[in-house]
């Protein structure tokens, strides 16, 4: 076995501590990456709080993780020792099933197995990137471009995965105006996104302090939602609202601002949605969700962000800092997302 260090909580009510733990060898298929940065997803708090559904503990969390490859499997074809590469929010899947054949390893027919929280096909615990490093099957190991920060490419497995796939989903761009509701990790990229595919953007935020920040992102227009004038002129605007949110909020106002056949794209996780049938129904309106992205898509996202020069805007932190950094993110004190520098593990 590999020993491996990170950061776990042992239980849902405990502070992230140091803990010591054990990954599988390298097998032939097989990627050993070196961790070099981890960023700190919404969702690691969520799930190490019980949020969503009992954990597993010891819990480690992290699936926004990058880092150079040490050492991989006889059978591995794609990866090579010393390259950049990065893992995201999945390490296995069936492989066969119709969605996986399609890219879509994220909606396996069987599940797909989760980075951490989860268990392995083995039966073992999956432990995530707050750690010193991991063992991948190559499948699920992506290419990362050493022309952008490492540390600022890191929430792209995750934040950067689950806007970029929705919008190419639904071909939004030039001609499209998107609404962008939430500014934090997701939302930041978001926007980045939209912009690069030629939309117009908006961004949407109950906090007129955050339209400096949207506009230093690249959106174009800024609109205050607890401002009724300004909500009034975005009345029936929208092609599209990429929906970030994970607080609860008042669906039928959003759709308000859709146009006649426009969509809302929720990639957020609130507690539930409360929608009436005739906010769909005047105007023939649409409510979708997305979850993160597949293998190649993943890969497409990369390459696209190394082309385009897109990272996202981070908060380097020191791993023992995460509970204030957790803190922080909770009152969306972040501008855009906390990245672990694993090196002060
Ligand atoms: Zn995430
Ligand atoms: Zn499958």
């Amino acid at each position: 076995m590999i020993q491996a260090k990170g950061y776990a909580a042992q239980d849902a009510e405990t502070d992230l501590a140091p803990w010591d733990f054990e990954r599988r060898e390298v097998g032939p298929h097989d990627v050993q990456i070196e961790i070099q940065y981890c960023g700190v997803c919404h969702s690691d708090l969520h799930q190490i709080k019980n949020d969503w559904f009992p954990g597993i503990f010891p819990m480690v969390p992290g699936h926004e993780i990058v880092g150079r490859i040490v050492k991989v499997g006889d059978h591995v074809k794609k990866f090579k020792v010393d390259e950049l590469a990065g893992v995201g929010c999945m390490v296995d899947s069936c492989q066969v099933c119709e969605n996986c054949k399609d890219g879509l390893e994220q909606y396996c027919l069987e599940g797909n197995v989760q980075t951490y929280n989860g268990r392995g096909k083995d039966g073992v615990p999956t432990y995530g990137g707050y750690s010193n490093t991991i063992v991948v099957r190559e499948e699920f190991v992506l290419h990362i471009s050493d022309k952008l920060s490492l540390a600022a490419t890191a929430p792209l497995l995750c934040a950067g995965i689950t806007t970029y796939s929705p919008l190419r989903h639904w071909k939004v761009g030039k001609g499209h105006k998107l609404a962008v509701l939430g500014l934090g990790g997701l939302g930041h990229m978001g926007v980045k996104f939209g912009v690069a595919f030629g939309a117009e953007v908006t961004v949407l935020s109950t906090s007129a302090s955050k339209a400096e920040a949207a506009k230093a992102l690249g959106a174009h227009h800024f609109v205050v939602t607890s401002d009724p004038a300004q909500l009034k002129a975005v009345k029936g605007s929208f092609d599209f609202i990429l929906d970030t949110v994970s607080a609860e909020h008042d669906m039928n106002m959003y759709l308000s601002l859709l146009r006649t056949n426009g969509t809302h794209i929720c990639v957020g996780v609130p507690p539930a949605y409360s929608i009436h049938p005739f906010s769909l129904l005047g105007g023939r309106k649409s409510v979708a969700g997305s979850g993160i992205g597949g293998i190649p898509e993943t890969q497409e996202m990369l390459d696209f962000c190394a082309e385009h020069n897109i990272v996202s805007d981070i908060e380097m932190i020191d791993i023992k800092d995460i509970q204030t950094a957790y803190d922080r993110m909770v009152k969306g004190d972040v501008r855009y997302r906390f990245v672990i520098d694993i090196a002060t593990l």
